[in-house]
Formats: C-alpha cells, structure tokens, sequence
C-alpha cells in the first residue's frame, strides 16, 4: 500500500470531550516525507512516541507548553484510511468528539478523498513478544506472520450493563468500518463530578458518551453493539498504537487495557530493534 494523504482541506467542529470547548480542526495535506503533524499558533508537534506527555483517561501530545488532548479517536480513523502524511490544525487544546466514537471521521475523510502517493508505507513487523503488565491488567503484541494488525481485547468491569466482554478482529478498513468505528466512549455517571473536578469530561452529554448509570446505560437510543464497550477500547488501541506512524504486522491483546500502558508498549517495542523490523 502506499503512503496517502488528503485531497484536500477538511474541516470537523464541535465540543471536545474533555475540555468542554469549542473546537475546529482542519486535515490538510502534506507532501511525502513530513508524517502527521498537529499544529497550534505557530506550534507544531509532530506525531511520535516522544510527543506524548499524559496518558490519564486520554491521550495527550505537547511541545512547548502547548498540549493537544484526547487524540486517540481522530488517529483511530486516520491510521485506519492509511494516512501518512497530514497537517491537523487546532485552534483549541482537543479535537471535537463529535459522536464519541471514530465513525464520522472515517467517512468524512474518505467522502472528501484520499490520494496515494508515491512510496510504499513503511510496515512495523513485530519481531518477538513486547508485553507491559499492571497488576491483572496487560497489553501484548507479538508476530503475527504477514497478517497485518489483529486485535483482541477483553475488558472486566464488575457492572451489570458490562461484566466481561472480549472481541478480536483483524484490522482492515471493511471491518474497522463495520466493526470497530461506530463504537462510542463511555463513562459512569457516579464518576462523572470526580472527572470534572480533575478538568476531565467537562464536554461531556449523551450525544457523545454512553453513559451509565448505577444499572444499566441511560442514553435513550441505547447501545450500538451490545459489547459496544470493548469494541471502543479496540478503537483507542489502534489511535494509541498509530503513534507508531507505520502500518503495522502484530498480534496485539489486552485485558483491561489503557492509554497509559498503550502508550507504555509502543515506547517499549521500539526500546529494543530486536524486537520489530521496519518493511516497505
Ligand atoms: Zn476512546
């Protein structure tokens, strides 16, 4: 596959998750070579393992004093489409939610077109098993033989509208489309005060979070898969795994998995060369 870009300017607008401000950023395209770079004022800050500097509840990159929040669902679609060079300019601190998941993005991007360009898009192929623990939580990744990016993601939370759910999927863009995209975040409502004393979720409704409630989830319309929660932790995996800036050929699987230790395996798989090799 090679590199590829917008075809032209795109714009999304709205609130942001966390920050609750209003938000516009505009894709434009950017030749071969120059990989995805966010830009704020006069910032810019490219897309890289040693720009990100927060991992609580969300994905953050930053240079310079200034920090972009909450990265993780435009980089899910963006690494999806085979994006590979792109300037993303904010004129706030977080991209707008939109619906809480990756779907918009997605098809507005590919609707607005794409363009190849000319060289091939570099592959990360993992090498031998990288695997980060917390106590019973991990993240893995190991070969995975030419078959590209596969996922399997098991979550356990003690709560009647969730208990235990596991899905795998194997990444290309048909079934990151159907299976994986539509996927929203979700939160507690018994959390919710505590977050937004911390500055976290202050953007936060029930068009762009599934929320739940002491029993079961409150939005009105419900939920769009029935482990729609682990499905979106799939979708975070492959926002924080897109700082990799490459395809990648992997066998990833997590319980109970997080940004942090996302963003934790990347800095460890590319800790070591024996344990990935880079193919175009
Ligand atoms: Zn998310």
């Amino acid at each position: 596959m090679r590199n590829r870009t917008v075809a032209e300017e795109i714009k999304f607008s709205g609130i942001t998750l966390h920050k609750g401000e209003n938000s516009t950023i505009t894709l434009k395209p950017l030749d071969e070579g120059s990989g995805i770079i966010f830009q704020r004022g006069d910032v810019r800050i490219p897309l890289s393992p040693d720009s990100v500097v927060d991992t609580t509840m969300a994905t953050t990159i930053g240079k310079d004093n200034i920090k972009i929040h909450t990265i993780e669902h435009l980089m899910s679609a963006i690494w999806s489409l085979g994006i590979s060079n792109l300037l993303i300019e904010i004129d706030t601190v977080e991209p707008p939610v939109l619906d809480g998941s990756s779907i918009k993005f997605l098809e507005d991007i590919e609707k607005s077109g794409l363009i190849e360009q000319s060289n091939l898009r570099e592959k990360l192929v993992i090498e031998r098993e990288v695997s980060v623990r917390d106590g019973e939580r991990f993240v893995s990744i190991s070969p995975n033989h030419g078959k590209g990016l596969s996922i399997y993601s098991k979550i356990d939370f003690s709560h009647p509208a969730i208990g235990i759910q596991e899905f795998a999927v194997d990444i290309d863009l048909e079934s990151y489309r159907k299976e994986v995209a539509p996927a929203r975040t979700f939160g507690f409502i018994k959390d919710f005060e505590k977050l937004k004393a911390m500055g976290l979720a202050l953007g936060a409704n029930y068009d762009n979070v599934i929320v739940v409630g002491e029993e079961e989830v409150l939005n009105g319309d419900g939920l769009r898969f029935e482990n729609e929660f682990v499905r979106h932790k799939i979708l975070d995996v492959i926002g924080d795994l897109s700082i990799l800036g490459m395809d990648i050929d992997g066998s990833y699987r997590s319980f109970a998995s997080s940004h942090a230790l996302n963003s934790q395996l990347v800095k460890k798989i590319l800790s070591d060369k024996r344990n990935y090799s880079v193919k175009s």
